[in-house]
């Protein structure tokens, strides 16, 4: 993983030897032919498959429906394991519990589940590393390591959807109804892995986990392209941009892609986005103390949104180690809330859940120590 200078933004991920193939990355059909491939019979694909997303049985002695002889073989050909988890913290008495997962080759990524009083939402990282260089956000200060595949991706969530099956979180047995992609790394930059994910995510089982796609969020720094291309997919997830800024003057050094596309285009493109869905795009916003927090551009701010299909969230910032900047003081966090409503634009403050164990927003910077 190689440090960026500031400002320089990397789309393409390094090349590093694939992780093993998993039932998570096919579908149904090129599971049944994986397996018949592999000599094996492909009915037993659909069975494997109800153990692995619908029964949450990773254990090979509790699929009883499959002959004890034919399991390991079965589980090695479909069920690689990909994730290891090398530490685990929680915070809010058990209810937040932050991961950190070593891949097949030694990369390192983190996944946040938080669980509330009427959903459980897991945060998943869609890359290792991060290519966007955003000066305020912990992971894009390390750099980009590699894309994740599809089954990695996915197994964040089965491995939060076991957890909480299994009664591990303090609530009783529960499932995983929220999966937000604002862990490590720009979702849109592995654009067909992470479609492939939500899709695994959004099929019922057996081809999937049966989650709603309005309970799905895929979070960008604004990659247009991939924006206009996402509207395509008529996949109905829930958008969040990172805009941080309604200038561009701050966007190019907040979040460096604006050097590309700029906050028109990129407002521009979620008005698509929510045109064509109906649903409500959801705009990011740290705030950051006398930087972007000012009166004038939560006017700006409010005018650019008044009468769109939007919805602010706006994050206190979460100082990262080093960083120069630092939260806003209450007072402006709340008449930035005010101007905004004075626009008639709806807006919440983000709780920031997870934030002493390193598992806030912008905080995941994997590293074992
Ligand atoms: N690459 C995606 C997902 C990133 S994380 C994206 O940029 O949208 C999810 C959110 O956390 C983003 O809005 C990101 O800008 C924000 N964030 C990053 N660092 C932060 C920090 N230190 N404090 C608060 N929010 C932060």
């Amino acid at each position: 993983m190689s440090a960026q200078k500031p400002g320089e933004l990397v789309f393409e991920a390094p090349r590093r030897g694939k992780p093993p193939r998993h039932l998570a990355d096919l579908t149904l059909i090129e599971r049944k032919q994986a397996l018949s491939n592999a000599g094996l019979p492909g009915f037993r694909a659909a069975q494997l498959s109800t153990h692995y997303f619908d029964r949450l049985e990773d254990d090979p002695q509790g699929w009883t429906d499959i002959p004890a002889a034919q399991r390991e073989q079965l589980r090695e050909a479909m069920l690689p394991s990909l994730l290891t988890a090398v530490r685990e913290l929680t915070a809010d008495q058990g209810t937040t519990r932050k991961t950190l997962w070593k891949l097949h080759d030694g990369a390192l990524v983190e996944s946040v589940l938080m669980r509330y009083p009427d959903r459980a939402t897991m945060c998943v990282s869609s890359q290792a590393g991060c290519g966007m260089n955003c000066p305020f956000c912990a992971t894009g200060q390390a750099g980009l390591t590699r894309n994740m595949s599809t089954a990695e991706i996915v197994e964040q969530v089965v491995a939060g959807a076991r957890s909480l099956a299994r009664g591990e979180v303090p609530g009783g047995p529960g499932r995983v109804s929220n999966v937000v992609f604002m862990g490590m790394g720009e979702p849109l930059a592995n654009y067909k892995a992470v479609i492939s994910a939500v899709r695994r995510l959004v099929e019922p089982a057996p081809e999937g986990l049966g989650l709603s796609q309005r309970h799905i969020t895929v979070s960008t720094v604004g990659l247009v392209p991939a924006i206009e291309k996402l509207i395509e997919e008529r996949l109905n997830v829930t958008l969040a941009v990172s805009l941080h800024a309604p200038d561009d003057e701050l966007r190019d050094e907040l979040v460096p892609v604006n050097t590309r596309w700029k906050v028109g285009e990129v407002l521009g493109a979620a008005w698509d986005y929510a045109g064509q869905t109906g649903r409500r795009v959801s705009i990011e916003y740290a705030l950051i103390k006398d930087v972007n927090d000012q009166a004038w551009r939560a006017d700006l701010l409010g005018k650019r949104l008044k009468g769109k299909l939007a919805h602010v969230n706006l994050i206190p910032l979460n100082p990262t180690p080093g960083s120069k900047w630092t939260a806003s003081r209450p007072e402006d966090e709340a008449a930035f809330v005010r101007t905004l409503e004075a626009h008639g634009v709806a807006v919440t403050v983000r709780d920031t859940r997870g934030r002493e164990i390193d598992g806030a927003c912008g905080q995941l910077a994997a590293h074992e120590d």
